[in-house]
């Protein structure tokens, strides 16, 4: 038994080690046109920071480990040229010249490449991508050398914004600049805001909803699609990944909707003797149940163990992707699963969102950060649709409470009554993921209905001639007077039970205070003095702020 696999790092290394396992018969080769083999390329933007010290860290396994350990054969620096299906071969060039590599079966785990935008000055020497070891060794020693005084990152995403920290750890005064309006697109806005201010508040220049149309290496500049300039003696390219296909295309192999090679559950190509791994491939979202490109570390692995599975008669099936992710950014993170708010709308689903601020811990325990936590649900099964959450502590220990929810096609009730680890330490005697689901619970049941602040928004919006809510801010007058939404009524909580005349009846009310908290408990006081329709904005000024689009005022009323 043949097995060739074209592609040596993480789907394609994971695949070899597992066809070791099950098989001591199997010839296993890897081709791999770089020089190195099972690196690590998320950890890349850790080495230019500084937080990896050793580069040799990065080199999880050498060819030379390979053959010792698992009795692989690994090509390195040999590029697979072409697929020949019929004869059951693989054209490879290699430094020994070109020959043709027999299979039984085929792993290809190929990855993607970073789409280089076609502008002017793209391919200047200052110009970089990251993907690779050797992509990673060319910044570091432009930046050793030439000692740049600015950066450019084109590009969001989280490639772009660890790059953005690890620029400005090395001392490179750097400036994102992202084509959509928002951060993290993939994410809801509001965690885009938090994410622009994080990184804002570390002095990182955030541009958002422009692109890059040039790159002026004489003038070490920038161009933007407004014609402005920003300083870029580096300019990073981040602006996302395309599956490697060409292989697979030439060779016939059926290709889905997003263009990345088609696998059924076995990780099986339209070739029975050939299956498909990782970055190059669509695989069905486990809660959309579409298929998708989802191009992360996780599920590329993953795959490789099930493909090598099935290419040697071990049978295995492939769930499907949630997405599950996290984004360090300086001392805070962003993390996601499932569908975000927008995600699910643009989907068609009836979806609702519970946004609780809360402690990542007791907050009486000292060392407690705030934690903005965004359950997504379908309003009308209740079913868990997604997560998203920023702060600085226990961020992606509940992203992954929510994705297992997920896995497991949970419900809010479920999640509400879910039993998690809890010493003041650690969490709340009600976990910020327990009192989402309450939130949300409480949405759905109609005991205390929310909306969130992109549906408000949408909401005033559409009733700018009339028929918007009445808006009602409960907070104290401190808070008020700071800073609230133009035209809201303001009846702090606490005042509220004797001053309930004073709110016009047969309106829809909108209430909302901080973080959502004493909404609840006003919103409750009003449905106890016969106010029908009442909701409150989840998240609270927390959410309104980061949504944006909302036309705020300081200072009292007149
Ligand atoms: P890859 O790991 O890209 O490997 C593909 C290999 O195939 C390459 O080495 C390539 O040289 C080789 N190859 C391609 N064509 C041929 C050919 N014709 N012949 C021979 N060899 C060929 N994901 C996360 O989940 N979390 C993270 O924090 C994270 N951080 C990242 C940071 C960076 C800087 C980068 C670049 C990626 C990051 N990712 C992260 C994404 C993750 O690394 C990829 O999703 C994952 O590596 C995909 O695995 P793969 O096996 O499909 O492809």
């Amino acid at each position: 038994m043949k097995l060739v696999i074209i592609g040596g790092v993480a789907g394609g290394a994971t695949a070899a080690a597992r066809a070791r396992r099950i098989s001591e018969e199997a010839e296993i080769t890897i081709v791999e046109r770089g020089p190195y083999v099972s690196y690590a390329n998320c950890g890349l933007p850790y080495h230019i920071s500084g937080d990896i010290q050793k580069r040799s860290r990065l080199l999880l396994q050498t060819p030379e480990g390979f053959d010792s350990r698992y009795a692989v054969k690994v090509l390195t620096e040999t590029e697979a040229l072409e697929i020949d299906r019929a004869s059951r071969q693989v054209r490879v060039r290699g430094p020994q010249g070109e020959w043709r590599l027999p299979y039984d079966k085929l792993i290809l785990a190929q990855g993607g490449r970073p789409i280089v935008p076609v502008i002017a000055g793209a391919d200047g020497p200052n110009v970089f991508t990251i993907w690779t070891v050797p992509d990673m060794d060319r910044i570091n020693e432009h930046i050793e050398k030439k000692k740049p005084s600015s950066a450019v990152i084109a590009g969001g995403g989280f490639i772009g914004l660890e790059m953005a920290e690890a620029f400005t750890r090395r001392g490179i005064p750097t400036t994102v600049v992202e084509l959509t309006p928002r951060l993290m697109p993939n994410l809801d806005a509001d965690l885009g805001f938090m994410i622009a201010q994080r990184l804002q508040a570390r002095g990182v220049n955030v541009i958002t909803g422009k692109g890059i149309t040039a790159v002026h290496g004489a003038s070490a500049e920038v161009e933007l699609t407004d014609g402005t300039r920003v300083p870029g003696a580096l300019v990073l390219l981040a602006v996302g990944v395309r599956p490697e296909t060409r292989l697979a295309e030439a060779a016939g192999l059926a290709l889905g909707e997003t263009r990345a090679v088609l696998v059924d559950r076995t990780m099986q190509t339209s070739d029975p003797d050939i299956y498909a791994v990782g970055d190059m491939v669509e695989v069905v979202h486990r809660v959309l149940g579409r298929n998708v490109r989802m191009p992360l570390a996780g599920p590329a692995n993953r795959q490789g163990r099930v493909a090598a599975s099935n290419a040697l008669g071990l049978p295995m099936r492939y769930a499907g992707a949630l997405g599950t992710s996290v984004v360090k950014i300086f001392d805070a993170a962003a993390s996601s699963t499932g569908l975000s708010e927008s995600a699910a709308r643009a989907a068609g689903l009836d979806a609702g969102a519970a946004v609780v601020v809360k402690e990542h811990h007791a907050g009486y325990y000292p060392g407690a950060h705030e934690l903005y936590l965004k359950l997504v649900y379908d309003r009308g099964t209740g079913k868990v649709l997604g997560a998203e959450a920023f702060g600085e502590e226990g961020v992606e220990k509940r992203i992954d409470v929510i994705a297992t929810a997920l896995a497991a096609g949970m419900t809010l009730q479920q999640v509400a009554e879910l039993d998690l680890a809890y010493a003041p330490p650690f969490s709340s005697a009600n976990d910020p993921v327990n009192m989402a689901a309450f939130v949300g619970l409480n949405d759905v049941t109609g005991f205390s209905p929310t909306i969130t602040a992109a549906s408000l928004r949408r909401l005033r919006e559409a009733g700018r001639s009339g028929g918007a809510p009445l808006i009602l801010d409960v907070r104290t007058l401190n808070e008020f007077e700071t800073s609230h939404v133009k035209g809201a009524l303001h009846v702090p909580l606490d005042e509220l039970r004797f001053r309930r005349e004073e709110i016009p009846r047969g309106k829809p009310i909108v209430l909302y205070c901080r973080s959502g908290y004493r909404a609840h408990l006003a919103l409750r006081i009003l449905k106890e003095n016969g106010f029908s329709d009442v909701r409150n904005v989840t998240g609270g000024f927390l959410s309104i702020v980061a949504e944006g689009g909302f036309e705020l005022e300081e200072g009292g009323l007149d």
